[in-house]
């Protein structure tokens, strides 16, 4: 499929609280992660990087007008493409070691990929075309040869730290399954969830390599007990805390 250059590779909107969201319009939707930037006092926050297709740090240099950490909820290939773009880089113990490497097998194109790991996709509920991407960022793009660089992560946290921003504080949940490092961020004093892959609006993940359903059934229990405002997922639009334990509660119904 010949594929046309993209006029712009990240959309973004300004919601309220301090937070924006920025995306990749030509990603498919199952690797169209969102990245989340909060503003705070004395650092800013960035959580997850999208797919590292274009340079995140130069299209958002707008938003990003301040030193930055950059956390990765997890290691999955769309949500850490950006990642060595940013100085500071904060991930879970568990997926460390991921970063330290620059991927491998991680074309844009479905037949490079696992047959397993497609068929996972698939069978969640997601179209998986020929291509991971709609349009190029630029006419020299080899969707074949693509690949994440090493971006080793300059901080590791645990479940029940803190990432704090001067005026802003938010405590690390641990929350596996997923993946084993998958981490939320979660602001008490706003009720406001950065949720990752844990939980979102959308067919969840727990067949990948690395996933673990007994772990994910522990984090729905979990989740559904957190009294979240406003959950800001990984994937999909924002929903409410209704809407959160609904979701956790389908996932409970389903494999527990
Ligand atoms: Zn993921």
């Amino acid at each position: 499929m010949e594929l046309t250059i993209a006029e712009r590779w990240f959309d973004s909107e300004r919601l309220s609280d301090g937070v924006t969201r920025i995306w990749e319009p030509h990603v498919i939707r199952v690797m169209q992660c969102n990245i989340w930037h909060v503003q705070g006092r004395d650092r800013d926050l960035l959580i997850d990087t999208g797919m590292g297709i274009a340079s995140l740090s130069e299209a958002a240099a707008d938003v990003f007008c301040k030193s930055l950490y950059a956390v990765a909820t997890h290691t999955h290939l769309d949500h850490v493409g950006s990642l060595h773009e940013f100085p500071e880089r904060i991930v879970h113990a568990a997926e460390a070691e991921r970063l330290t490497r620059r991927s491998d097998n991680f074309s844009m194109l479905r037949a490079d990929h696992p047959i397993d790991y497609i068929a996972g996709l698939e069978r969640a509920g997601y179209e998986v075309g020929p291509q991971f991407i709609t349009a190029l960022p630029r006419a020299d793009f080899d969707v074949r040869t693509f690949a994440r660089p090493p971006a080793p992560s300059t901080r590791l946290v645990r479940e029940g730290d803190v990432i704090d921003l001067g005026n802003r504080v938010f405590e690390v949940l641990h929350l596996p399954g997923h993946s084993p490092g998958s981490i939320g961020l979660w602001e008490a004093a706003t009720g406001i969830f950065f949720s990752g892959d844990a939980i979102y609006d959308g067919p969840l993940l727990d067949e990948l390599p690395g996933s673990d359903i007994a772990a994910y059934i522990h984090t729905m229990r979990r989740l559904e007990q957190l009294p979240a405002r406003i959950v800001h997922a990984g994937h999909d639009p924002s929903f409410d805390g209704v809407r959160l334990r609904q979701l956790a509660r389908a996932y409970l119904e389903r494999r527990g």
